[in-house]
């Protein structure tokens, strides 16, 4: 069976991999020069297994007007038709029964992608500084703590390892936090969630796959169009050219839609803009991944360096305001803590990307109402932790062994 994955992000070269495994023929067609360079190029790089919570919840209707009035440093919104008629599906999830629906159901992905990882390290000999730091999440003050303890609760009894500690405990589980002038009461302490960097992974994984697997990768070549015929998948459309195939697998992440909308297959998926800044390490840098909730900004140790990042703007794929924006989150960083990283470094890597966000924080695994087409995309903030088993769902899906639910 020969499968073309549309999309070299961490998602499509996963993807390419379970396919492969499951003994099909791959081509992997990407519009960039390499892969990995959407939003798998530089985010936060941590594998996030326990902090799964769905963005919607009914908490965040009240923040809404604040959002748009520009009050939160870590957002900006530019309200277009694109974003409303997101928003008002998002809105629609923003219940507590949907909210405990949706954070279980990543949750459960979460879990299984944390195994397969695991197994995937295991079958594959390639090196991505695969470390498990543990993360730990700042609350600012007891508003926040008990913002916290049902979600914490929730995702306890459904298999997550993560507790809520006091601030004493978070210091003596990460001391450098003594540097931070960040004030906080507790923290959420999860000690099995990773860190690791998407794109190495990424790059060592597709090298691995050609050289082994014999996967095709056309880099270079933007997929233009999907074609059909009375209902069923029929080829590709690249530049002057057409690929055929048994079936084709959309994952391009935040451009998914684009492709999918002619065919009235597009999931609803929102291009989220975040940010990431690496820098070597400061004096007192965290070894543990540590998210400033109340700053919207996380720091991730990747080696000798620290990796910034964070934001959520809603402003379409507008690359506008990337300057100013990074240099507010840094900003952000170097205030909440000034010693992690050395910020006034010559050798600094700033990088934005579009997270591909859902209204319901779930991603979109499976098939379409085109027969032999699938897809794999909408992993919003999670794309790197929830890569192994969306890929290898999908993959099963391919192959004639699920459902192929959405
Ligand atoms: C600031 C930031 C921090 C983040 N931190 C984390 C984190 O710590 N942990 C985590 O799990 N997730 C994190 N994420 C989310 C994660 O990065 C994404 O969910 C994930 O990278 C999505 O992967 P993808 O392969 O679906 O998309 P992408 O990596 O964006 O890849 C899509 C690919 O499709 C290609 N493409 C698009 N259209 C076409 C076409 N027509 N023809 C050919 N190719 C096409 C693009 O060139 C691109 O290479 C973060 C995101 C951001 C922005």
């Amino acid at each position: 069976m020969h499968v073309v994955v549309i999309g070299a992000g961490v998602v499509g070269v996963t993807t390419a991999y379970y396919l492969a495994q499951r003994g099909c023929r791959v081509t992997v067609i990407d519009r960039a020069h390499d892969v990995a360079e959407g939003a798998s190029h530089g985010n936060a790089a941590q594998l996030s297994y326990t902090f799964t919570d769905a963005m919607a919840r009914p908490e965040f209707v009240a923040k809404i007007p604040g959002l748009i009035a520009g009050l939160d440093v870590g957002s900006r919104v530019r309200m277009d038709p694109a974003l409303v008629s997101w928003g008002l599906r998002f809105l629609g999830q923003c219940t507590r029964k949907k909210w405990t629906a949706n954070t279980l159901a990543v949750l459960q992905m979460a879990l299984r992608s944390a195994n397969l990882i695991a197994e995937l390290r295991a079958a594959v000999p390639i090196e991505f500084g695969h470390r498990t730091a543990g993360k730990l999440v700042l609350l600012a003050d007891e508003a926040a703590r008990d913002a916290v303890v049902s979600s914490v609760e929730l995702k306890k009894t459904n298999g997550a390892l993560l507790r809520i500690v006091s601030a004493d405990e978070a210091l003596d589980i990460e001391p450098s936090l003594s540097a931070f002038n960040d004030e906080f009461v507790a923290a959420v302490y999860s000690p099995t969630d990773a860190v690791a960097d998407s794109h190495v992974f990424t790059r060592r994984l597709s090298d691995w796959l050609r050289a082994s697997d014999g996967i095709e990768f056309l880099l270079g070549t933007e997929v233009r169009k999907i074609r059909q015929n009375d209902g069923r998948f029929a080829a590709v459309e690249l530049d002057g050219d057409e690929m055929e195939a048994d079936a084709a697998i959309v994952c391009c992440g935040a451009w998914s839609a684009r492709l999918l909308r002619p065919l009235r297959e597009a999931p609803p998926i929102y291009p989220v803009r975040g940010y990431s800044v690496t820098l070597p390490a400061g004096a007192a840098p965290p070894t543990v991944s540590v998210t400033a909730l109340r700053h919207r900004i996380v720091f991730s140790r990747l080696g000798d360096r620290v990796r910034v990042a964070g934001f959520a703007d809603f402003d379409g794929f507008s690359t506008r305001r990337d300057v100013a924006r990074i240099a507010r989150m840094v900003e952000s960083a170097r205030s909440v803590a000034p010693h992690a990283a050395d910020y006034e470094a010559p050798d600094q890597r700033a990088w934005g990307g579009f997270r591909p966000m859902t209204p319901d924080s779930r991603p979109r695994v499976g098939k379409t109402g085109i027969d032999g087409l699938y897809i794999n995309t909408g992993h919003g903030i999670l794309g790197w932790t929830l890569a192994c088993a969306a890929a290898h769902d999908v993959a099963l899906c391919v192959t004639g062994h699920d459902t192929g639910e959405t």
